[in-house]
């Protein structure tokens, strides 16, 4: 395994996903951002929207609602909030119920670019999620009749059938020769990297992806295709819903 570094702060969420709370030093902070020695912020990426949570020292809290990615993480505190100094030992907590829904967006988001690439041959263009909702667009010049429908149902039974979401880290060059690893479009993984982080869902779909996942689809709980939208030359956006 890697060590996963962002600047100074080890990312504690990359190998634990269901990681919430957890203890740190404050290596650097000011009112534009705290800098801790480990983290398990996620900090956004991959269309996945940072967590929010909240660090608590000396009998006080300091609000977070951002994460700033630089040469550092910088987790951004709520404005007129505390800022605890460096070297304070703080406690830490993710807010759970943002952070949970987004693992099951992001997963839903996995089954559903898995379903139409099987069904359809589609490549993903883009894409960006919020709680419970998400968006996906696709390479998709003709909507063929009955897609919409047949799209949901076809994701739900992958949820039905509960496949397991596993997390592995490769090197690059044992990584790509995973056939149909980059699905979208254009290969977004930098030549930089050396260490490809794969999320794969068993026998759908398999993807480099920084995010954070369910274990397997049926924690993800029910898709609803809410709306195909047309976005020019050939492309189409399909917004989901998820519940539970
Ligand atoms: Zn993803």
């Amino acid at each position: 395994m890697s060590t996963d570094l962002h600047g100074r702060t080890e990312r504690l969420e990359l190998s634990d996903q269901n990681l919430r709370d957890f203890e740190a030093v404050v290596l650097d902070a000011t009112p534009e951002g705290i800098v801790l020695s480990r983290s398990a912020f996620y900090p956004g990426g991959g269309g996945q929207p940072a967590d929010h949570g909240v660090l608590i020292w000396q009998g006080v809290e300091t609000r977070i609602v951002g994460v700033r990615k630089g040469d550092d993480l910088h987790l951004i505190p709520a404005e007129g909030d505390p800022i605890p100094p460096a070297g304070t030992a703080v406690r830490a907590a993710v807010a759970d119920e943002r952070r949970s829904a987004l693992m099951r967006t992001h997963s839903g988001l996995h089954v559903l670019c898995g379903v139409v690439f099987r069904d359809y041959g589609c490549l993903v263009t883009g894409g960006n999620m919020d709680e419970l909702s998400a968006r996906m667009d696709f390479n998709l010049p003709e909507v063929p009749p009955g897609f919409k429908e047949a799209v949901e149902d076809a994701c739900n039974a992958e949820i039905v059938a509960d496949r397991r979401i596993d997390v592995r880290v490769l090197p690059r060059a044992e990584a790509f020769t995973i056939p149909d690893l980059i699905r979208t479009a254009t290969n977004l993984v930098p030549e930089t990297v050396q260490d490809v982080r794969i999320v794969d869902i068993v026998g759908l779909d398999t993807q480099a992806d920084g995010g954070t996942h369910v274990a397997s689809t049926k924690q993800i709980g029910r898709i609803r295709v809410a709306k195909i939208e047309s976005k020019g030359r050939g492309f189409r956006r399909l917004r989901i819903q998820i519940s539970d």
